[in-house]
């Protein structure tokens, strides 16, 4: 058995330290907007490199409120992409405005910066990139456009902690930043959380009144909030965790770069993170001709493996209203086609990269998808390498 994710390992690893910071905050008895809280926004902005950082219950609260406190509303449009995690979208509906779909780029798989002026309408107010996998978008072309437009920038860095574009942060490039500490994210809580980072004090000021109902001080309600506070245990469990994330983004980091020597049959195939980027490799992708029966295979062979995503945003039932049809963007389709997410996480050991490798060629699974590339295929041999070493 390879899990797809191990979130047991990493607890095991920092077990009494974060048992005794939970510990901590349960018998100080103050569990929401305290110490732990205060302390873990301080340190989170500063790993972003941003001014401030102001936590939410979950990363679609954080895209919620940033849109909110950017201005965005009803009669708006927002450019995003649909290579996401549904959130993004629904983050844009819950503000009241309208969602409008780029195609992603077919090397980054991210926001294609070429497409967005020809999305761009009187009624679009932001843009919303999102750094797929933990690579960030080509966020300078985006950021001069919106420049041009006098357009809010809203980074969904939901996948991306600690990635980085020409040496800076993600959530430090655009007008605000986004993070969630879902459990399975690069760094989760013990449950749902979230962050909005920015530079910008008239943004924090508002994110930081919406998510606690609007109140200036208690029962003061300026505005009408929300209620998406995170709490004094999750930022405990973060607050202990940001200690480790650099050696964990690290050992993502080596991971991949195991796979990309194995996978020598994909050179077209498989991540090509741009020269300027730090992938923090949330997710490790390949594209595979049949990947719907490799998927089965590696399922079959006890290793987890994953779609991310299957039915990209626009094709979705729960979306249909925005109009959009199979074929409006073709990256995008085309990726949720033959997208395959191979196990990746600090815990795992280099040798099981190696083992789910084996297992894919071993059944001749290892073949690029023709969109992706079929340079490769040509010189495409299959070792008999046998695979018979067996995960404890
Ligand atoms: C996880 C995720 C979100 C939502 O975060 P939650 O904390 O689950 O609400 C938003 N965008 C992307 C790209 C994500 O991966």
């Amino acid at each position: 058995m390879i899990p797809f994710l191990d979130l047991k390992a990493q607890y095991c690893q920092i077990k009494p330290e974060v048992d005794a910071a939970v510990a901590r905050v349960v018998s100080s008895g103050h569990f929401v907007l305290g110490p732990e809280v205060a302390a873990f926004e301080g340190r989170f902005a500063e790993y972003c490199r941003t001014a401030r950082c102001l936590t939410v219950n979950s990363g679609t609260s954080a895209l919620h409120l940033a849109l909110l406190a950017a201005g965005v509303g009803p009669g708006d449009e927002v450019i995003t992409v649909s290579m996401t995690f549904v959130a993004t979208t629904a983050a844009i509906l819950y503000s009241g405005a309208k969602p409008v779909f780029v195609d992603v780029d077919p090397v980054t798989w991210t926001m294609d910066p070429g497409l967005i002026e020809a999305a761009i309408t009187p009624r679009t107010r932001a843009i919303v990139p999102v750094h797929l996998h933990g690579l960030m978008a080509d966020m300078d072309p985006i950021m001069s456009i919106a420049q041009r437009y006098g357009l809010v920038v809203i980074e969904d860095a939901a996948q991306a902690h600690g990635a980085e574009y020409r040496g800076r942060r993600a959530g430090s490039i655009g007008d605000l930043g986004c993070f969630s500490f879902y459990p399975g994210k690069n760094l989760g809580a013990f449950g749902e959380g979230g962050a909005v980072v920015t530079d910008r004090p008239e943004f924090a000021h508002r994110v930081s009144l919406l998510r606690d109902w609007g109140q200036e001080t208690k029962y003061d309600h300026v505005i009408p909030g929300y209620n998406y506070r995170m709490d004094e245990i999750q930022s405990a469990v973060l607050n202990v965790k940001l200690d480790y994330i650099e050696g964990w983004t690290e050992a993502r980091r080596s991971i991949a770069e195991r796979y990309n020597e194995l996978l020598s049959e994909l050179p077209f195939a498989r991540p090509r993170p741009p020269s300027y980027s730090r992938h923090v490799y949330h997710v490790y992708s390949i594209r595979l001709q049949r990947r719907d029966d490799a998927l089965t295979l590696l399922r079959e062979a006890g290793i987890g493996a994953g779609i991310h995503y299957p039915i990209p945003v626009h094709l979705q039932k729960a979306y249909a209203e925005l109009g959009y049809r199979a074929g409006d963007l073709p990256v995008t389709e085309m990726l949720a086609n033959d997208f395959l997410s191979l196990p990746i996480y600090p815990e795992l050991l280099p040798d099981r990269a190696t083992e789910i490798v084996s297992t894919l060629r071993n059944a001749g699974a290892l073949r690029p998808s023709e969109a992706a590339g079929n340079r490769a295929q040509q010189s495409q041999s299959f070792t008999t390498r046998s695979c018979n070493r067996r995960a404890s």
